[in-house]
């Protein structure tokens, strides 16, 4: 009796131990979560934070790519410019020498004729036609070794003079020698090169780019630089300052001296990239400027061409708020996805720790329910299905037979052949009647080896012969111990509900005395008192 009531509150106790358990189980469930929140925290700032410095690194490389290309484009768009007026001045020499020669070959038709008819027809030729007016002409007389025809005023003072002077700067001449007379004619390099410029200007002038771009060109008179040291030959955003000197001391709308850095550039390499402030074509605006220039030294020409640096600014700009406005958006996916990933996990802990709860719970219960040793009903579920019973009966009337008995000479058996053969006859017995109880009936184990049965809806007149029953399965038993066979008895008494009874010790009263009188009349028998 007080060993069950240990074990019972042993169980109890268990039962506490796990509750116990559990609420420092829920403690670090609720610890590992905030843990998680704050690393969850820590990831999406580590992720923005990159994400941040990733962009810094896009920002950068798309601006250098941006300027990298239209550095390109400066440079590709100058050197074209110059292979065009390399071209066109090839061009232009190729066609004046073409004229040369057919000029050669009318002069050189009229040779035969005479001194005075040779001399009128080279002078008037050349004197005549406008088309000649820009050609070098100078008629040469041998004889008296005087100049005879010279309407540019080259000629020196003798004929070889004259030649190597003009000879040099000709791009294209013939000299016709005759006896008492001899002609140079041809057309000079400077004219040329004035008809090409012109032209370039002209062309220049005229070139249509995006992004108010455009090209002007500086002719150097002094590389030394200085005040006067380049006249502006070209500039379509200033067209009215063309012809004007300038100086490296000028300034542009920042302070800065870009003709100095310019012409430093030149000197240097002959080629150079920088950048300065100047108006806005077709505005007073001052904005900043990359510069692309080369000498062409030919001409002593700076070509140069700028390209306004704000609308780089605001591509990178526009670049830079489309890369933000994703990584916004995957800034909140992701913590999103960490929201929903904290909210699973959660729930599964929970999940599992109710699940984990539920059963320990029905483990306990059954536990504490059961007899341990011998799986009966332990008193505790015992005194609840009495309880039940009891008031069931008061409710509607259905009785229930109520059964105790007692294994004779118990005692004597753990003596004999000790206390686990004792356990051993404990548990064959409840085996055997519960083969023969129905599903409905309860069997209790009520203390040591005092049992209670419950008989749900059990008539009176039948309960003699379920005692009966009972009384010969159990005596029939054969508990091997050892070398020897236990067939144990018991000691049975019945009993039902009364109208009169207060509560079920009443009906377990009269069952005791039932017992009792089974005892008393030799054991091994059922009494019943109603
Ligand atoms: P009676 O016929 O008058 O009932 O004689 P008895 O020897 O059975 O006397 P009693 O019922 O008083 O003895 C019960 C004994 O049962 C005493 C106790 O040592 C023994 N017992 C109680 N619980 C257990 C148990 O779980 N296992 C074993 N082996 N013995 C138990
Ligand atoms: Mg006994």
């Amino acid at each position: 009796m007080l060993k069950n009531c240990w074990m019972a509150a042993s169980r109890i106790s268990e039962m506490y131990a796990i509750k116990e358990v559990y609420t420092i189980k829920r403690k670090y469930t609720v610890i590992s979560l905030i843990i998680a929140v704050i690393t969850c925290s820590f990831a999406v700032y580590f992720y923005l934070f990159s994400i941040n410095k990733v962009s810094d690194i896009y920002i950068d490389k798309t601006h250098e790519t941006i300027l990298d290309l239209k550095k390109d484009f400066l440079k590709d768009t100058v050197n074209n410019l110059i292979s065009e007026i390399v071209i066109e001045r090839k061009a232009k020499i190729e066609y004046m020498e073409k004229l040369v020669i057919n000029t050669s070959a009318i002069i050189n038709a009229k040779f035969t004729h005479t001194d005075k008819k040779f001399r009128d027809f080279c002078i008037s030729f050349f004197r005549d036609d406008s088309d000649y007016d820009f050609w070098t002409v100078i008629l040469w007389d041998n004889k008296e070794n005087k100049v005879i025809y010279d309407p540019k005023n080259l000629a020196g003072d003798s004929w070889d003079i004259t030649l190597s002077t003009v000879k040099s700067n000709l791009s294209s001449y013939r000299i016709v020698t005759r006896e008492d007379e001899t002609v140079v004619f041809g057309i000079s390099k400077k004219y040329i090169d004035e008809l090409v410029k012109s032209e370039m200007s002209d062309a220049i002038r005229n070139l249509k780019f995006n992004d108010d771009s455009y090209i002007w060109v500086n002719e150097i008179i002094n590389y030394q630089g200085g005040k006067n040291y380049a006249i502006r030959r070209v500039h379509p955003n200033l067209p009215n300052t063309e012809g004007m000197y300038l100086s490296t001391d000028m300034t542009d709308g920042k302070g800065n001296l870009p003709y100095l850095t310019e012409l430093q550039g030149i000197n240097k390499d002959g080629e150079l990239f920088f950048s300065y402030y100047f108006k806005e074509l077709d505005s007073e605006k001052i904005s900043k400027k990359l510069a692309y220039a080369k000498l062409y030294s030919d001409f002593n020409w700076v070509i140069a061409m700028g390209i306004y640096m704000n609308d780089l600014q605001s591509y990178v700009d526009q670049t830079n708020e489309e890369s933000k406005a994703l990584a916004s958006r995957l800034t909140l996916i992701l913590v999103f996805l960490f929201i929903i990933i904290l909210i699973l996990s959660y729930s599964l802990i929970l999940l599992i720790e109710k699940l984990y709860y539920r059963h320990s719970k029905k483990m306990l219960e059954s536990e504490i329910n059961q007899d341990s040793l011998t799986k009966a009903g332990s008193r505790r579920s015992g005194t609840n299905d009495l309880n039940r019973a009891f008031k069931e009966y008061r409710r509607n009337c259905s009785n229930s037979g109520i059964m105790m008995f007692d294994i004779d000479n118990f005692k004597n058996i753990n003596d004999t052949y000790g206390h686990a053969a004792g356990d051993l006859v404990l548990t064959e017995i409840v085996k055997a009647i519960y083969r023969v109880l129905r599903r409905s009936d309860k069997l209790i184990r009520w203390g040591g080896d005092e049992f209670i049965v419950i008989f749900y809806g059990l008539q009176k007149e039948n309960a003699l012969g379920y005692g009966e029953k009972i009384l010969s399965i159990v005596s029939s038993l054969k508990i091997a111990v050892g070398n020897n066979e236990i067939s144990p008895t018991l000691s049975i008494g019945f009993s039902f509900f009364e109208e009169t009874d207060s509560d079920f010790n009443e009906v377990l009263k009269r069952t005791d005395e039932a017992l009792y009188k089974s005892k008393i009349n030799g054991r091994n028998q059922v009494n019943i008192v109603l």
